[in-house]
């Protein structure tokens, strides 16, 4: 198989070949056809997360080693079964669940893969979708696209379930309870998206960007606040009416956090998703008092991304914009992304496709 893998930290994507994995056990191979170039793949690259006050996690220490086939939103079709896996045929096109652990743990057989103590994540500690193979570790962690676009499917693998899985832990909530969202890109339309399906009608979007802000209007945000600068805070908080119970914070950095933070209400909720760095330091009695809720949330699980697709197979479900780009040009992809340059997904497609 080819790939188009991290060789070293920080240096180009190199074309190498490796050896084509052969589908053990309840395995499944598949021929990648689509992946999404997704923010998180800028950190792989990079090797580390700024853990803030000058304090970084390197991914090397966590069992990250190179090369490494990044890609975690993957569709591909199916080419070959593991003597023990069963519910799926040669030639299926499927959506590959990525955030696979150890199969064996209690979260691992609860389908909370997500939770596993020992990730083997697909495209982090495993080879993705930047090649032209990737092995699936179950079945079940194949989720049929049906009539949806396999560009727009391959999304939901992280970029969808990552902020249906943030929406699901505010809920239930009075569809006119305004949510906020921080941040306007790829997840943040998502978001936009997949509350408009879920009936929800009060969303308020925060970014730095006008170009961002104007795109999420444009996806049917209720309302857009700049979030650059003093008085982030009470820009929100006017936006929304008075101080908002939900807000999910999609950039998740010092500046984003603080106002974030600032601006819930009592018996509100922050859920943390995005992982752009920093830190927040909390007044610990307002906490309480205010009885408060920061809470992290990490992709999502199989049963959120069936019910994601099942969302998106009504109908239900806006495509966010994808652009296709060739597999073979994924380091120009990638690039693109780091410098800020993409609204909406870019897609590398397979020569398979
Ligand atoms: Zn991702
Ligand atoms: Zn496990």
């Amino acid at each position: 198989m080819r790939a188009w893998a991290v060789v070293a930290n920080e240096q180009p994507l190199q074309e190498i070949e490796l050896p084509t994995p052969q589908p053990q056990g309840t395995e499944v191979l598949l021929e990648t056809t689509h992946c999404g170039v997704c923010h998180s793949d800028i950190h792989i690259w990079e090797g580390r997360y700024d853990l803030g006050g000058g304090r970084v996690m390197n991914l090397k220490d966590r069992g990250l080693t190179l090369p490494i086939a990044m890609g975690h939103e993957i569709v591909g079709r199916v080419v070959k079964l593991g003597p023990d896996a069963k519910g799926v045929k040669v030639g299926d096109l499927r959506i590959v669940f990525p955030w696979v652990g150890c199969g064996h743990c209690a979260a691992c057989q609860a389908e909370e893969d997500n939770m596993c103590l020992t990730p083997r994540s697909l495209g982090v500690y495993r080879n993705g979708g930047y090649g032209t193979h990737v092995i699936a570790p179950h079945p079940r962690h194949l989720v049929d696209p049906g009539t949806i676009d396999p560009a727009v499917a391959a999304t939901y693998a992280c970029s969808g379930i990552t902020v249906y899985s943030a929406i699901r832990k505010l809920m239930p909530i009075a569809p006119d309870e305004p949510i906020v969202l921080v941040g306007a890109g790829g997840l943040g339309l998502n978001a936009v998206e997949i509350l408009k399906a879920l009936k929800h009608r009060n969303i308020v979007v925060v970014d730095i960007s006008a170009e961002k802000r104007a795109a999420a209007e444009r996806a049917g945000a209720t309302a857009t606040v700049d979030g650059t600068g003093e008085g982030a805070t009470q820009r929100i908080v006017a936006a929304c009416g008075g101080q908002p119970l939900a807000i999910i914070d999609l950039v998740n950095g010092t500046a984003t956090a603080r106002f974030a933070f600032e601006a819930l209400r009592k018996g509100g909720k922050l859920i943390q998703v995005g992982l752009f760095g920093g830190e927040l330091s909390l007044p610990l009695p307002l906490m309480a008092i205010r009885a408060l809720t920061v809470r992290g949330s990490y992709v999502g699980n199989p049963k959120e991304l069936r019910e994601l697709v099942a969302l998106a197979q009504d109908g239900g479900l806006k495509p966010l914009p994808v652009e296709l780009v060739p597999q073979r040009e994924a380091n120009a992809a990638l690039m693109r992304l780091r410098a800020g340059h993409v609204t909406g997904r870019l897609i590398l497609r397979a020569e398979a496709a």
